[in-house]
């Protein structure tokens, strides 16, 4: 059997999970940045309504760790704003903007509307090729994702292995009220359309208040669509 990037990192995930179970949070962070991936893993962060804490945790352990940031041309104007706010209030020293290709841009998305008819195209040149081409030479990279979100990630591991890395998910088991005292215990500023009814978001065209629904963190992504998710946690060979 040929042995490929992708068993050998799912042996680590195994290895990972189990003596570290248990951990989340912080701890877990302090073990994978200190020890098992020092210079080695990045974090990558939309800016979104909850991203704060996740950036707040990082940056306890090491402002320095690099923040990959999916600049996809469609952002809210607000989110960029919150980005540099929360870059200055946590003192991030290695925040690392990853755009699409022009060139590909240029042969699929000359007008920008490619969201309107291949949304899983458009998420792919926008935010899945940036994120691998980001992600080179990392060996493991942190997400912000929780199971309370529900859909795909109500399933969540606080390791996983993708792709032939490694994936943290250091808040997968935090609950909303977890989430709201780390904003309120560290004094955190919020997204500012996160007061506006906005719980998850993303890029403006595919972003929309939630539907109130208990729950329904994300209900106002791609609402009225079947799509839930942008692609950038799937594998690569996975089908949209
Ligand atoms: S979320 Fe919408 S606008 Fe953003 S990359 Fe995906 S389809 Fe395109």
């Amino acid at each position: 059997m040929q042995i490929t990037d992708q068993h050998i990192a799912e042996q680590r995930a195994t290895s990972l999970l189990r003596r570290y179970a248990g951990l989340a949070g912080e701890d877990l962070l302090r073990s994978m940045i200190e020890h098992e991936f020092p210079g080695r893993l990045a974090v990558v962060s939309s800016f979104g309504a909850e991203s704060a804490v996740l950036l707040m945790l990082v940056a306890a352990v090491d402002p320095a760790v690099p923040v990959i940031f999916l600049d996809t041309g469609k952002h809210f104007a607000e989110t960029l704003n919150y980005r540099d706010r929360l870059v200055h209030r946590l003192r991030l020293r290695d925040v690392r903007v990853s755009k699409p290709m022009p060139q590909d841009l240029i042969a699929a998305d000359a007008q920008g509307d490619l969201w309107r008819c291949n949304p899983d195209h458009c998420c792919r040149l926008r935010k899945v090729l940036p994120l691998q081409r980001a992600l080179t030479g990392f060996e493991a990279w942190i997400t912000g994702r929780k199971r309370f979100a529900g859909g795909e990630r109500a399933g969540l591991t606080v390791i996983e292995a993708v792709d032939g890395r490694i994936k943290i998910n250091p808040l997968a088991t935090w609950t909303p009220a977890q989430i709201a005292a780390a904003f309120t215990d560290a004094e955190l500023p919020h997204h500012p359309l996160a007061a506006q009814g906005y719980p998850s978001i993303g890029c403006v065209p595919c972003t929309s208040q939630a539907n109130g629904q208990p729950g329904a963190v994300r209900s106002g992504r791609w609402s009225g669509t079947d799509k839930t998710e942008c692609g950038i946690h799937w594998p690569l060979n996975a089908e949209a």
